[in-house]
């Protein structure tokens, strides 16, 4: 039977010193034991990293490097790792020797009792308290509003069947939200405890911006895993209710014109906030339409995840 094979998916941001190391230990954890490639993305590094990498692809066929030509972040590099990944399994984890590699095999196992997804548990992290507290209150949030019941969403250590990675399709910050994406979708999610190192080398790239950044990711994946294919559910809720009290709020300064005789001047207040209410609701639902024509004329982002199992596909 040929070996399984795994692609591993490094996104690289000015990790020179990291990299030598790395890939001694990958390569150490894999060969032999698996089929195997490493697909390094160079997200714009400065100091050298490209380079390096671009010598190790030359000397180990298993490696190949690809590289933007200015830093998009770190979603974009997953992104066209995922895309470039052939493997059955895809291995994301972080260049900075933070996560450990011995832990792919681990997750792979996991894989194959049936997730499809399986994100690394920093249990015992080992980052300062500045960076621990701050994540905890953002993967409780996270876990509270998206109902993926993991407790580390930002772990760069995760595994995926290869058909969920071609399912997904990341941008902005939405790196830390795959769980949450690949859930929402009906792939099997679960987690697994790995062991996580101080980072030896460089500094992290991303700042305190990231949590609050990280807020805007979040309501971005919510809206896009309920509302894609159904954006009027959305948008209309809120425009009939608004325009539904605007109209009652007018009618009501009808009624104290007309019935009790008050002049439009003494209710002026009342009489804008129902027009404004009345304009906003219209606004909404035109929101709503302009939405259902982009879902209607894109199947990107919203499209059904499927799998047929017939008798001449099922036999091997
Ligand atoms: N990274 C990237 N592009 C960026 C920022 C980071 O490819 O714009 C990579 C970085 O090189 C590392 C991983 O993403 O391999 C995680 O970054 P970092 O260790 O700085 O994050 P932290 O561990 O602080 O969450
Ligand atoms: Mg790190």
């Amino acid at each position: 039977m040929p070996l399984e094979k795994i692609s591993v998916v490094i996104p690289v941001y000015n990790e020179v010193e990291s990299l030598p190391e790395l890939l001694q230990e990958v390569t150490t954890v894999l060969e032999g034991k698996f089929d195997y490639e490493i697909q390094i993305i160079d997200d714009g590094s400065t100091d050298g990293s490209f380079e390096f990498a671009k010598k190790k692809a030359g000397e180990n066929e298993r490696i190949e490097v690809t590289r933007f030509l200015r830093n998009y972040g770190k979603s974009a590099a997953l992104s066209v790792g995922f895309r470039r990944a052939s493997g059955d399994y895809v291995v994301t984890m972080d260049a900075d020797l933070q996560d450990d590699p011995s832990e792919i095999p681990g997750l792979v196992e996991e894989l194959k009792k049936g997730y499809d997804l399986v994100s690394g548990w920093k249990k015992e992290r080992k980052d300062p308290a500045s960076k621990r507290l701050p994540s905890r209150l953002f993967n409780f949030t996270t876990r509270l509003l998206t109902g993926i019941q993991i407790h580390d969403f930002n772990c760069g250590l995760k595994a995926y069947r290869n058909s969920v990675v071609k399912a997904l399709d990341i941008y902005g910050g939405m790196h830390r939200y795959t769980p949450v994406l690949a859930g929402k979708r009906g792939f099997r999610v679960t987690e697994k405890p790995v062991n996580h190192r101080p980072r030896k080398y460089g500094v992290t790239k991303f700042g305190r911006e990231r949590y609050f950044r990280g807020m805007f990711d979040l309501l971005t994946v919510l809206f896009l895993s309920r509302y894609t294919r159904r954006p009027l559910h959305l948008f209309g809720v809120f425009g009939l209710l608004s325009l539904v009290i605007g109209t009652l709020v007018n009618f009501w300064v009808l009624y104290l014109k007309y019935g009790l005789g008050d002049p439009f001047r003494m209710h002026m207040a009342l009489l804008v906030f129902g027009v404004l209410l009345i304009i906003l609701g219209v606004q909404f639902i035109s929101m709503g339409l302009l939405g259902e024509m982009i879902a209607q004329s894109s199947t990107r982002g919203g499209e059904i995840v499927q799998e047929t199992v017939s008798k001449s596909s099922r036999s091997s």
